[in-house]
């Protein structure tokens, strides 16, 4: 019955022109509407067969009530649609546009393993936030009874965000510190404006200030205050500070001009977007116009070096990547995206040296091949000898990933536990750090992860300190 259920249901998708085009292409259902007149988003939304086992929700980290959201959205209930959405989300928007879907909710959508493409869930889950923003629907963040208690938060990035609207809406007075002069953390400066539009993460912070959420820009802590100086200001503070520090590559030549660190072209080529002056952009150094790229590793933030080189107007892009594609830790609809744009990738391939004048120009590299799985079950690579080869290149973006800076030195707090990765070491129960009162949430715990997961535990963390915070009153009382 169920399988019938489905054929009849894939027949029905199948007969429709928008259909299959908002499935092949649902970036904008509103383009495809006009162009079939007929509402795409709804289209698409009923292609959802309500299976009644949601593994798309179960494989969404927000665990969203994806199914139940679909159907409201193909009766042409969007209001009804968004708050659902809105319930177990604080940035429905920005997961639609850049959560790696293809690994999550539609990696699992039942009608993928039928062979008829997922219903594009993301697509529809930014198409009814998008209309809810346009439409006035998105209330002002609910702010609980006054609490008289006050939580410190350090990192703007989705998990100190997500945490703030939580904490904010059970009533505390909350504060949050970032060292960059805007909010967002790698929502706003790592990644590109062309995944992730600008306006659409400025909008939920202006939301958040709105909601009396006191934010500290160009606040460093370790800089401008110890942790301990936080800890004497606040009831409770929560580290949600990401990984920052970028993993190394040793090489001859490394260190010549125009050998550069990812979110160091990431952060030059994103506040361009906001109108600012950016000294290193402006002077040509971070910029990829007319240059010869080699961008270094294969994950999520090596897709998008290449991709915004190649739209700074780069006269050649190369992706070099040690590991086959079958291996690389990256979306694979990324690098269908950027092959399509022109990106060569040069796979099993590792830098050897870097040629140099006043600036680089070349990189000296070797062929690898795969030789048995690693601890993670990954093939290892291993160099395969006499089988150099060079690139020319006078912009190489170095994108091998991110670890966690040392924050107990940083903070000047050696009591602040960490893991042997440098992450922050938390108790599994609740969210808090060998500090009392001190939580940690995000990349700094998981280490280098994703949006949806930052927002995942700010939602938790936020629970965490609210238990702690009312047993420290009713001490207090
Ligand atoms: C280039 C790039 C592209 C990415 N693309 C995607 C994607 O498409 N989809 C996806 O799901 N994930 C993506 N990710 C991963 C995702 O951005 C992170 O997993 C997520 O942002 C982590 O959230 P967070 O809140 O833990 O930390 P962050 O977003 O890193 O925010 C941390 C904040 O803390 C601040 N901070 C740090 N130290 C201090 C200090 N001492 N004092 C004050 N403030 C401090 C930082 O300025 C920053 O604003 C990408 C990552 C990168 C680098
Ligand atoms: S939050 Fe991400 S994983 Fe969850 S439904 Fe939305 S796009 Fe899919």
């Amino acid at each position: 019955m169920a399988g019938e259920k489905l054929l009849q249901f894939v027949t029905r998708t199948q007969a429709y022109p928008a259909k299959r085009e908002a499935h092949a292409r649902a970036e904008d259902f509103r383009e495809i509407a006009e162009r079939y007149g007929v509402p795409a988003a709804e289209e698409q939304a009923s292609r959802c067969s309500q299976c009644g086992v949601p593994y798309c929700s179960v494989h969404c980290p927000l665990h969203n009530h994806i199914p139940d959201w679909l159907r409201l959205t193909a009766e042409g209930r969007l209001r009804e649609a968004y708050e659902l959405s809105n319930a177990t989300s604080t940035m429905p928007e920005i997961c639609g546009r850049i959560c790696p879907q293809d690994r999550l909710c539609e990696g699992n959508c039942v009608i993928e393993f039928s062979g008829h493409g997922a219903v594009t869930i993301g697509s529809v889950e930014k198409f009814i936030t998008d209309t809810a923003w346009e439409e006035g629907w998105v209330e002002p963040v609910a702010v609980g009874p006054v609490r008289g208690q006050s939580v410190g938060i350090v990192g703007a990035g989705p998990a100190g965000l997500s945490a703030a609207e939580y904490l904010r809406g059970y009533g505390y007075d909350v504060h949050v510190y970032d060292r960059h002069d805007r909010m967002g953390g790698l929502l706003t400066y790592g990644i590109p404006g062309f995944k992730l539009e600008k306006p659409v993460v400025m909008r939920r912070v202006e939301r958040l200030k709105q909601g009396g959420i006191v934010f500290h820009e160009g606040f460093e802590v370790g800089r401008d205050a110890t942790l301990d100086e936080l800890r004497e200001r606040h009831d409770a503070l929560l580290i949600a500070t990401g990984v920052y520090k970028p993993r190394a590559i040793k090489a001859p030549g490394i260190g010549s001009a125009g050998v550069v660190e990812a979110l160091a072209y990431l952060t030059a080529s994103n506040p361009k977007g906001f109108g600012d002056e950016v000294p290193e952009f402006d002077d040509g150094s971070l910029d990829a116009a007319g240059k010869h790229v080699v961008v270094i590793g294969g994950g999520d933030t090596a897709m998008d070096c290449v991709r915004t080189a190649v739209r700074q107007g780069a006269a050649s892009v190369k992706c070099l990547y040690r590991r086959d594609r079958a291996n690389m830790p990256g979306s694979q609809r990324e690098v269908a995206n950027a092959e399509e744009e022109g990106v060569e990738f040069v796979w099993l391939s590792a830098p050897q040296a870097f040629e140099a004048g006043e600036r680089v120009t070349a990189v000296r590299a070797e062929k690898m091949r795969l030789g048995a799985p690693d601890a993670t079950g990954r093939r290892a690579p291993e160099p395969d000898p006499g089988s150099d080869f060079r690139l020319e290149a006078d912009l190489v973006i170095k994108a091998l990933g991110f670890d966690a800076e040392d924050l107990p030195r940083l903070f000047d707090a050696p009591e602040l536990g960490v893991t042997r990765w440098g992450t922050l070491r938390t108790d599994n129960k609740t969210m808090m750090t060998s500090l009392d009162g001190v939580f940690a949430a995000g990349d700094i715990v998981r280490g280098a992860s994703l949006v949806v997961w930052a927002i995942r535990d700010g939602r938790d963390v936020a629970g965490k300190m609210h238990q702690y915070l009312k047993v420290k009153a009713k001490v207090a009382a």
